[in-house]
């Protein structure tokens, strides 16, 4: 019998904690040969979430739970999943049951036709603002264009299902800065796609604002990318040389004609075009020094409060935990 992990980041998403173990499980619990085990990782969240987990995981030896000291994001909360997980196969879904959980018989199907991931694309953006899908489509452009090893597909998700020797392939990849959409594609494996169609959120809200979508974004790139690095060599040269021929031109003008009238406009314009390039260019440089001088502090990823995995749990701990829930 085959064990399978699914994963399940959660951050405030304390009505869909039973919901979603029960749409799950009508699902799982018609497949047959495999043995599933759920892993919620509590995400630090600041409502009850917690207390859902624990009541569920008192209602079903299969629901696991581990909860974060504070928000580390999901990224931190996909990756201490997998840390640990011991399946022989593990399946990342997202808790708002946004990510069908019908797909799952067709992803242990593709497992058992050999690949070693099946992963979820979506054909469609139903439901979310054009603006969003405009930036996300020119984000998948940009990022495709400055990668050569890794090619992301529009509509990929993190919902997937992966063999354990692709698992410790991507905790092998131990960057505290995860781009995860990237070091799936990095790893390599054999993959198959899965379409379906984008799926609104019922209960809950989006964990996303514009502002995270571009800092990830710009992580994103710079985490797979040293192409705005070179980009910014290719102004620095492109600059040199047009004022370089701005030089010789003036050069020989005033060679032949004496000194020209003074060019103010041409002046100001020229330091402040410079001065523009120089601080964009300095910016850029920073975004690397900054993800370098994060890496280097070789902080952990997240950081565990509470987890009955292993039944670690002692019964003081869990009273304890019990009422901190309801102050
Ligand atoms: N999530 C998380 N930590 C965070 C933000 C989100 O664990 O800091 C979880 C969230 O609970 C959900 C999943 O990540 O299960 C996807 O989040 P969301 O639905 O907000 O993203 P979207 O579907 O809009 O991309
Ligand atoms: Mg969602």
């Amino acid at each position: 019998m085959h064990t399978i992990d699914v994963i399940v980041p959660c951050y405030n998403e304390s009505e869909l904690v039973h919901v979603f173990y029960r749409e799950t499980t009508k699902i799982t619990n018609k497949i047959k040969n495999y043995s599933f085990r759920f892993l919620f990782i509590d995400d630090g969240s600041k409502d009850d979430t917690l207390q859902q987990l624990i009541k569920l995981a008192s209602e079903h030896s299969d629901a696991k739970y581990i909860s974060f000291s504070r928000n580390f994001g999901k990224e931190a909360g996909m990756y201490a999943g997998l840390k640990y997980s011991n399946a022989d196969y593990v399946i990342i879904m997202d808790a708002d049951l946004q990510h069908p959980p019908e797909l799952i018989p067709k992803m242990v199907e593709g497992i058992e036709e050999g690949y070693d991931c099946v992963a979820a694309r979506r054909t469609d953006r139903k439901g979310e603002a054009r603006i969003r899908s405009f930036f996300s489509r020119q984000f998948y452009k940009i990022i495709n264009k400055m990668t050569d090893k890794i090619e992301l597909v529009q509509g990929a998700v993190d919902y997937r299902i992966m063999s354990r020797q692709m698992v410790d392939a991507v905790l092998s990849l131990s960057e505290s800065q995860r781009f995860s959409k990237g070091i799936f594609e990095w790893v390599g494996f054999h993959k198959k796609w899965l379409p379906y169609e984008n799926v609104e959120r019922t209960i809950g809200t989006t964990k996303w604002s514009f502002k995270s979508l571009f800092k990830y974004a710009i992580d994103g790139i710079t985490a797979f990318s040293v192409a705005p690095l070179r980009m910014v060599t290719g102004f620095g040269f492109f600059i040199s040389l047009i004022a370089f021929i701005y030089i010789i031109v003036t050069l020989v003008q005033t060679l032949i004609f004496g000194i020209a009238v003074p060019g103010y406009v041409t002046t100001l314009s020229a330091v402040l075009f410079l001065g523009g390039i120089i601080e964009f260019s300095i910016g850029v440089v920073g975004e690397y020094l900054g993800h370098i001088y994060i890496e280097t502090k070789n902080r952990p990823l997240f950081i565990t409060r509470l987890t009955n995995i292993n039944d670690e749990l002692s019964d003081e701990k869990s009273e304890r935990i019990e009422s901190y829930g309801k102050l």
